[in-house]
């Protein structure tokens, strides 16, 4: 399909001038304030000729929006999802369509950042708490993160937390062998490269003996069995160790939460909760402890706190565990988790309330209860005697002719072996369904009353979801404006630039977006059968071989759900390789001291002790440094970790140098590709020095950052690492199932989301990626090139330019004149702006990255409104205003300034440019963030609390 002739649509414009925001004539005159005549030219100066690549990338012709559209429903229809029945921790869901329309498919939500400016965030936070609120009430534990990547990586995270949190605890970390396979695996693949050794155990009649350092148990197994748990989180005490249980939000509604019964730490996924399957993901894992581990906790955590005027308000909390801040030292690696996912799921439990949830799962129960007594009537024998919504049928010899007949009436079941086959329902399952099952088994249904099959001791008692905002939303009038209310008070792009640093916060074009809800894309499960998946086959193989082709590497996988992911995917392919060479020593890994913080903390989950190298005075890497550690790590040195161009947001000049002295001391070199925005089209890592790296593809491939996620993070690798890629003992193409493990759940990771990096590439061509390179580079420098007499550019590259990024120095304004970044990313929501990065990689610095799709009206706006705050902050610095009290200091500022008597005059404090019919009202004032680390909530707080 790619080698079609693309026709040009009359009238229709190309959509790289969709994409990219200045026209023709604003490239013209943003070139001239940069002086340059041409964007080869800005890029040719600015690009290190050394790593500059002149060859054109071999991609298929540009598509227009159209012509992608009916390819991306061409291959969603040789998907055939059907109705599955094959459960693994996969359900089929019913996302509200006020949900769907209002939530996964809004700009408002999905395309928000990360909730780092909480002023600004507040209504992504209470959907968050709201998450939060849920998985605490339904696993019975007090405190649960914002989300985890999902259910295979939540049990690794808790693996860790469980060492961390119990040191004493030696021994193996045992898991249930009715845990679900892949997170059997997932948590192998982590164990080992930790030295964690992992003993998988049958554990219905108790825990194995001998010292355990955790115990991991599946409530309900996956076979449908429930056991009580009791016993083995007991035993698990007794020896000093920390006991999770992995569980199911749905069967939570109806059987007692592990909490009550002893768990210390539950993990699992909210798929369920109106999710779409997506062929594994993006869905919000999740994890939930007991009282004394808050600390421990792996990902981000939302709490409450106050504002300035004293009302509570929501923001991060304890971010000291993260390793934006720990580094090395962190709980875990994680930075984009699953936002979105966790947003629709916080906002199912809303719309249905405990009841609507409960009366979903006796629903599911009942249909599986039914047709497990009918199947028993006709003479079949059910395996499992207490379930929810999963059961075993013994079929001798059977199973492969049982399930290719349900098939071929458009149901999954699962072939457990040639004996057995496991039926596990959901809410997408109904009387056809049913009619389909005994079609494939041979029989006419039989309408008999099924035996209770909960187990008696287990029926829950405990109260769930009690809190207000779980029992008002009924009607759909008032979920649509709720759903309207909360993203009303944040800022997404929807409403203006976020000029973020490091995150290319670039279009999110609804081209891209809309495929991903075609049922072809969204209904099927992970592991549905490779025939009925060929849509995503052929997806997934276009996407991988085109980033293998824009990267120079050999081989790449998309399994990573996350730039961190891939981060240690790629440690993983490292440490593979050394070890294939008998180079069992190799475990240094050297970080250069700017490094973004996933680096060090993915190396540790590598098993790799991490170097610091120092950076030199302008901001490259001190090759003085890293030649002093190569040399004393000659005969222990596995990698280096560089972000490139660096995150100081310069191309350096030394990377050539730097690899080749990597290299030269038996190193591999982990270039770091979050940056990759500033090299697509011109430069490719694999070709000038790396062995491997990591992409984001909710950074410089449009999927957008959901407020914190979701993301994938493709690894890409040259041809002798290939051997050591992430695999998966269920994947479709059978060359990929044994290896090093998987590092995600599914195969293919967050399969869902790879339509909108597809159709970027498909849309752009190999001229308009390049072109988009060249205008984000172009637009850092007009930024750098206009601010820089009010806010001085740090570093600079290559001939005195700056990359797609850049950094500028409030240092010395700060010590002059007292007003901190804080008040000026502060003081910009009050211009209308979200804030850029703020120190980091330098503290007391701001990082601006305007994109490619910002217009120069919009870049113009930005500017001015720096200018304008280097005006105000001049007129502290003369005691013209109140260092204490001005519209800096007070900043952000709600609408109630109009009753906050402010000892400065109110019409600059809200309309600093005059009246602005368009103005974002923030919902809070400035919050203090020391408050809420102090006073931990984590839930929702009574609506009192509000008055
Ligand atoms: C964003 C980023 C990462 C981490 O990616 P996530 O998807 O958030 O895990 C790593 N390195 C750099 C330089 C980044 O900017």
């Amino acid at each position: 399909m790619p080698d079609q002739p693309s026709i040009p649509t009359l009238g229709a414009r190309a959509f790289v001038d969709r994409h990219i925001g200045p026209d023709e004539t604003a490239i013209a005159e943003m070139l001239k304030v940069v002086g340059f005549d041409s964007l080869e030219a800005l890029m040719d100066a600015a690009v290190p000729g050394r790593i500059r690549s002149s060859e054109v990338l071999s991609l298929p012709e540009a598509a227009s929006e159209a012509e992608a559209a009916a390819e991306l429903r061409a291959l969603a229809g040789a998907n055939v999802p059907g109705t599955s029945l094959i459960g693994l921790g996969y359900h089929g869901t019913i996302t509200p369509p006020v949900i769907r329309r209002n939530v996964l498919e809004d700009p408002s939500w999905y395309t928000a950042y990360t909730p780092y400016q909480p002023e600004i965030s507040q209504g992504r936070l209470e959907a968050l708490l709201n998450f939060q609120t849920m998985v605490a009430d339904l696993t019975g534990l007090p405190t649960a993160n914002a989300s985890l990547l999902d259910e295979g990586t939540a049990a690794a995270e808790a693996m860790t937390l469980a060492r961390r949190a119990a040191p004493k605890a030696n021994g193996p970390f045992v898991v249930d062998a009715d845990a679900l396979p892949q997170t059997i695996e997932v948590v192998r693949t982590r164990a080992e490269a930790m030295s964690i050794e992992v003993v998988v155990a049958d554990l219905s009649d108790g825990l194995p003996d001998g010292d355990v350092c955790g115990v991991l148990v599946q409530y309900p197994g996956t076979s449908g069995r429930i056991v009580d748990p009791r016993a083995v989180i007991e035993a698990t005490h007794e020896r000093g160790a920390l006991a999770v249980v992995a569980s199911d939000l749905l069967a939570l509604t109806l059987i007692e939460a592990p909490g009550t019964l002893g768990a210390d730490v539950v993990v699992g996924s909210s798929q369920r909760f109106g999710v779409p399957l997506f062929y594994g993901g993006p869905h919000a894992g999740f994890m939930s402890v007991r009282a004394g581990l808050e600390r421990h906790l792996p990902g981000r955590l939302v709490g409450v706190s106050v504002d300035a005027s004293g009302r509570p308000a929501y923001r991060l909390s304890l971010q000291t565990r993260e390793q934006h801040i720990r580094r090395d030292r962190a709980t875990s690696n994680i930075c984009t988790a699953q936002v979105l996912l966790a947003v629709t799921a916080a906002m199912y439990a809303v719309y249905h309330g405990p009841d609507g949830l409960r009366a979903i799962a006796r629903g599911v129960h009942e249909l599986a209860a039914r047709t497990a007594a009918s199947l028993q009537n006709a003479g079949f024998t059910v395996r499992t005697d207490t379930f929810f919504d999963t059961f075993e049928v013994a079929v001798p010899g059977r199973a492969d002719e049982i399930v290719a007949a349900a098939r071929a009436e458009e149901v999954h079941l699962r072939r457990v072996d040639a004996d057995t086959v496991a039926l596990s329902f959901g809410e997408t399952a109904d009387a056809a369904t049913l009619r389909a099952i005994h079609t494939a088994f041979g029989v006419t249904p039989q309408a008999v009353e099924p035996a209770r099959v909960l187990p008696e001791g287990l029926v829950r008692t405990t109260e769930y979801l009690t809190h207000e905002v779980f029992n008002t939303h009924r009607s759909e009038t008032s979920m649509l404006r709720y759903l309207r209310r909360l993203s009303a008070r944040d800022y997404a792009l929807d409403r203006g630039m976020i000029p973020l640093g490091s995150c290319t916060m670039k279009l999110n074009a609804t081209s891209e977006m809309e495929p991903i809800s075609l049922p072809g894309f969204a209904d099927l499960h992970p592991f549905a059968p490779a025939a009925d998946a060929g849509g995503y086959a052929r997806l997934v193989a276009d996407l991988e071989g085109w980033l293998a082709e824009v990267t120079g590497y050999d081989r790449v996988s998309i399994q990573p759900n996350a730039g961190s992911q891939g981060e240690l995917a790629g440690l993983l392919a490292i440490r593979g390789y050394h070890l294939a060479n008998g180079d069992t020593h190799r475990d240094v890994c050297l970080i250069p001291s700017s490094a973004h913080g996933t680096n060090a903390a993915s190396a540790v989950m590598a098993g790799m002790k991490v170097v610091v190298v120092k950076s030199a005075e302008d901001g490259s890497v001190d090759l003085d440094d890293l030649r002093a550690q190569v040399e004393a790590h000659a005969s222990d040195l596995a990698a280096i970790m560089v972000t490139y161009p660096s995150t100081h947001g310069a191309y350096e000049d030394t990377i050539t140098e730097l690899c080749e002295l990597v290299h030269s001391h038996g190193g591999q070199v982990y270039v770091d590709g979050a940056n990759f925005n500033a090299l697509l089209g011109h430069a490719r890592p694999g070709k000038f020095g790396g062995d491997v790296s990591h992409l984001n593809l909710h950074k410089t491939f449009c999927i957008p950052h959901g407020g914190g996620g979701p993301g994938v993070g493709p690894v890409a690798v040259r041809e002798h690492l290939a051997p050591y890629l992430p695999t998966h003992p269920m994947h479709p193409e059978a060359d990929r199932r044994a290896g090093i493990g998987p590092i995600s759940a599914a195969p293919y990771g967050s399969a869902g989301i790879l339509p909108i990096s597809w159709a970027y590439v498909r849309m752009m061509g190999a001229e308009g990626l390049t072109r988009a390179t060249a205008v984000a580079v172009l637009a850092a420098n007009y930024v750098a090139a206009r601010l820089d007499e009010h806010f001085p550019v740090l570093y600079r590259g290559h001939n005195g330019l700056v990359a797609h990024e850049c950094i500028l120095d409030v240092r010395g304004i700060s010590k002059e004149t007292g007003v901190s970044v804080d008040d000026i990313a502060k003081r910009l929501i009050d211009y209308g702006f979200h804030a850029p990065t703020m120190s980091f990689p330098v503290a007391g610095t701001l990082m601006v990255e305007p994109t490619e799709s910002e217009d120069l009206a919009e870049l113009d706006r930005f500017c001015e409104a720096m200018i304008a705050i280097r005006a105000e902050i001049t007129k502290v610095a003369t005691g013209e205003w109140n260092a204490e009290a001005n519209p800096l200091t007070g900043a952000p500022h709600t609408a109630d300034a109009i009753n906050q008597d402010l000892p400065y005059d109110l019409a600059t404090a809200v309309f600093p440019n005059g009246f602005d019919p368009d103005k974002y009202w923030p919902p809070v004032n400035r919050i203090d963030q020391a408050y809420g680390d102090r006073n931990l909530v984590c839930s929702c707080p009574p609506p009192e609390a509000f008055a």
